[in-house]
């Protein structure tokens, strides 16, 4: 059969399909530890379920708006307000399905046959995918992973052509926890208004910052808020990923074509979900502060494990929940079944016959380099850096 041809290079996502594959292995009865796709291992706050609960009794589960409750968009807005000093009236924010469908709605809706799309390296696994679905170009920025993956604004500007349409900036950074402060932001804002390009910021990890780093929305800069769109949801702040909350906030007629596309896909977010969100947006917010401090002790804990291994180096993650170590000494090394083509082999050497999943590099542009998670019990943890010291030193050089 002959699919669309804008198929013909997508992967499917390699952080969802670790998931699938870990949800098979315990099927089959194994102990498989999970540090691969990212999600909170935290419950929902009680409040927000019951939100939910409220929402189904009073019977909110009917079509919405298709781009939002007015309550949720209201509550959105305050919130960029106060928390990130955007200004936006709630028209100019839409609700999605996950954040993921905002961000893939803005690209659908700028970017088309011709443009070029800037990505910096590392990235999440499906900003590229998102950009060729749409039929433009992925332009990847390297930063190196020598100096703690910082933003290279000379790399930036070579990548610039007249063909860029957009830059996709994300703070702080899956897969590295990487966390850019109001210096670089500032110089991108600038840089920014040099060019006409557009900005997609995508801040879903916003709120889990360890150490005092300041950070900066770009659309809080005045001079560019016109070429900037905002993405952020209540999945990771509010361990809340299988209720598929997202939104984006930005110029009013970006927002509008974003919506058209939005009313003939997905239509509404979920109505019980969107209620669940007003919740966890507008209520009280201890739950965060005491998430962020034990995915700190975590961090510490893994951070310090990874870099005692001998052969591996990590940078330090400075947000989100991410390390991203560098394989590389083990990459040419032998399993028991033979010498090791790349890191997508020590992945699958780790899972299947040490029982822990992680997600190889190059699902994120950095091919020597594994992804961990490590949104998971600290018994886990401590468990899982066993198990991976146990596999790498098991190698034969
Ligand atoms: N951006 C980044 C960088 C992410 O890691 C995720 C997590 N999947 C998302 C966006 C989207 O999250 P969600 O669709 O659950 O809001
Ligand atoms: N953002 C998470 C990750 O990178 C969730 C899985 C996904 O949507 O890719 O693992």
């Amino acid at each position: 059969m002959n699919f669309a041809r804008r198929l013909d290079k997508i992967l499917p996502s390699k952080t969802l399909s670790i998931t699938n594959r870990v949800l098979e292995m315990r099927k089959a009865g194994e102990d498989i530890i999970s540090l691969g796709a990212g999600e909170p291992d935290f419950a929902t706050p009680e409040h927000v379920k019951h939100a939910a609960i409220d929402a189904i009794n009073k019977g909110f589960t009917k079509y919405t708006v298709s781009t939002g409750i007015p309550e949720l968009k209201e509550a959105i807005a305050t919130k960029l307000k106060k928390d990130n000093n955007i200004d936006v009236n709630p028209s100019q924010v839409i609700v999605s399905c996950g954040g993921k469908f905002a961000l893939a709605a803005a690209v659908l809706a700028l970017c088309e046959e011709g443009d070029e799309v800037l990505i910096p390296s590392p990235y999440w696994v499906s900003y590229p995918e998102m950009v060729r679905l749409a039929g433009a170009k992925p332009v990847f920025v390297p930063t190196k992973a020598e100096q703690c993956f910082a933003f290279d604004f000379d790399e930036l500007q070579r990548a610039l052509t007249p063909k860029t349409k957009l830059l996709m900036f994300n703070n702080p950074v899956n897969p590295s926890g990487a966390v850019y402060d109001e210096k670089v932001t500032d110089n991108l804002a600038e840089w920014l208004k040099s060019t006409n390009i557009l900005a997609l910021t995508d801040e879903i990890y916003e709120s889990i910052i360890f150490d005092d780093i300041a950070i900066r929305s770009l659309a809080s800069y005045p001079e560019i808020k016109e070429q900037v769109i905002t993405v952020n949801g209540v999945s990771k702040t509010y361990a809340m990923t299988g209720w598929r909350i997202g939104y984006a906030a930005g110029p009013k007629k970006i927002i509008a074509q974003m919506a058209k596309i939005q009313s003939h896909t997905t239509s509404n977010p979920t109505s019980i979900s969107q209620w669940a969100a007003v919740s966890a947006i507008s209520g009280d917010q201890s739950f965060v502060t005491e998430m962020k401090a034990a995915f700190k002790k975590r961090r510490d804990f893994v951070y310090d494990r990874l870099n005692k291994m001998s052969g591996l180096t990590c940078t330090n993650g400075l947000g989100a929940f991410y390390l991203l170590p560098d394989a590389s000494y083990f990459l040419n090394q032998r399993t028991g079944k033979g010498k090791m083509k790349d890191v997508v082999e020590l992945c699958q050497y780790l899972l299947e016959e040490y029982r822990v999943a992680v997600v190889p590099g190059n699902a994120f542009g950095v091919p020597n380099h594994f992804r961990i998670s490590f949104a998971a019990s600290m018994e886990q943890l401590s468990e899982a850096m066993d198990r991976i010291q146990a596999g790498l030193h098991n190698l034969d050089s």
